[in-house]
């Protein structure tokens, strides 16, 4: 008897010829979700197999796998011979526990053939083995309905016996949509518009900036570990930490009171795309929500997407903050976002902040200014470092 975990998905069905290469960036997404936990993954017939983990690591690599996009849903099995009497025993075993625990319980059986040479088909199988498992556990009942327990087998070259079949994290397999650049600051909304476009299918780059001695360490420590945990899902991600002091002391310097947030955002997306350029990223992800604050009414915004010609994803864009918190809550990245470390764009807020700025007048005080040079220095004083879900957690 072995124990394996069966990994379903059901978008990347959708994708008629494309489906292989799918198939093949979930199944690389999945090695690369389980580094470190010895195993082998392999597709058979529309499944996925994840076999020879060993068993004081498998409860973390079935949390592991929860988290993978495109992954639908994972069973851990039983794989054991085909021969009938193993099949009921290892039926048995899985029910004992269940049954210690509720007595009176309802179960099915749900039987799948795909080795059209067994001696029975799946209706007789669900009609045998429910028959064995009432006369084993006579306190039971059969509800083909709502029951308790879905008691499944499924018989291949193998005989998969399962009874659990736990919800994944569904969506896209990771990089099967191209690479995108997410701004991401410490707050919460980023975060969650980040996992949300690696669910489609992006791969991840991350740009942060940070205006030292304004911000501290700390804030930029808990960034990198937004990062970290949003990597558990997108995989490893490349981030970009670049120093904005200089330019925002310009900002404030030079351009008027009023307009330097929306002046600031339109250099910090430039910059933004000039990395995501070099990255191979080719569109930007912020978490902007329509009307969230003065930065983000709809003349902002447009305001801020003239600064650059890629197309700028904002996933949160309809949606109310406290519906981003339960998300952010969901996905494990609340309780680090509302660590109380100042960002970049808190420093400095201007009292009267024009909240429908005119993109020519925008573009006429920015043009002022000469921020060439400063741009040239940041990006070139950029830290690069990747993020995996592995690392050690900072804060
Ligand atoms: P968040 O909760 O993501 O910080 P927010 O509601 O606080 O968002 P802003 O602070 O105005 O809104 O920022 C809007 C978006 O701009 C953020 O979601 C993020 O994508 C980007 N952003 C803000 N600050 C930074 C920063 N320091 N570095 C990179 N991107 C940033
Ligand atoms: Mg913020």
């Amino acid at each position: 008897m072995e124990r394996v975990i069966l990994v379903r998905y059901t978008e990347i069905h959708l994708k008629g010829l494309n489906r292989p290469f799918f198939e093949q960036k979930l199944i690389e997404n999945i090695r690369i979700s389980l580094r470190g936990i010895s195993c082998k993954v392999e597709r058979k017939q529309g499944r996925i197999y994840v076999t020879g983990v060993a068993e004081d690591r498998f409860d973390e690599a079935i949390d592991r796998l929860k988290h993978v996009f495109g992954v639908y849903s994972i069973s851990p099995a039983l794989a054991v011979e085909k021969d009938w009497n193993c099949v009921c025993e290892t039926a048995f075993s899985l029910m004992e526990k269940q049954v210690a625990e509720d007595p009176g319980l309802s179960f099915k059986v749900f039987a799948r053939r795909s080795d059209k040479n067994y001696f029975m088909n799946s209706d007789q199988i669900n009609r045998e083995l429910g028959h064995e498992v009432l006369e084993r556990f006579p306190s039971v009942h059969v509800d083909i309905h709502k029951p308790k327990v879905s008691l499944c087998v499924e018989i291949r070259e193998k005989a998969y016996v399962y009874a659990e079949e736990i919800p994944c994290a569904k969506g896209m397999p990771v990089g099967t949509a191209g690479r995108a650049m997410l701004l991401i600051s410490g707050g919460i909304d980023s975060p969650v518009a980040g996992y949300m476009m690696a669910k489609r299918g992006l791969f991840l780059s991350a740009v942060h900036f940070y205006s030292y001695p304004y911000t501290s360490e700390r804030a930029r420590d808990k960034v990198v570990e937004l990062a970290r945990l949003v990597s558990a899902y997108s995989g490893p991600i490349r981030l970009h930490l670049v120093p904005f002091t200089d330019i925002q002391m310009l900002i404030y310097d030079a351009c008027p009171e009023k307009e330097t947030t929306v002046i600031m955002r339109r250099l910090m997306m430039e910059i933004a795309e000039r990395i995501a350029v070099s990255d191979g990223a080719k569109a930007l992800i912020t978490g902007e929500a329509l009307g969230q604050v003065a930065s983000q009414t709809l003349e902002s915004l447009c305001v801020t997407d003239d600064a650059v010609s890629m197309p700028v994803f904002r996933p949160l864009i309809g949606f109310d903050k406290d519906d981003i918190m339960d998300y952010a809550r969901r996905i494990g990245t609340y309780e680090t976002s509302i660590l109380p470390y100042e960002d970049c764009c808190t420093v400095f807020v201007p009292k009267h902040p024009v909240t429908r700025p005119v993109v020519e007048d925008i573009r006429a005080s920015e043009a002022a200014v000469d921020f060439s040079e400063l741009i040239e220095k940041a990006i070139e004083n950029t830290e690069h470092i990747v993020v995996h879900p592995g690392d050690a957690k900072l804060i």
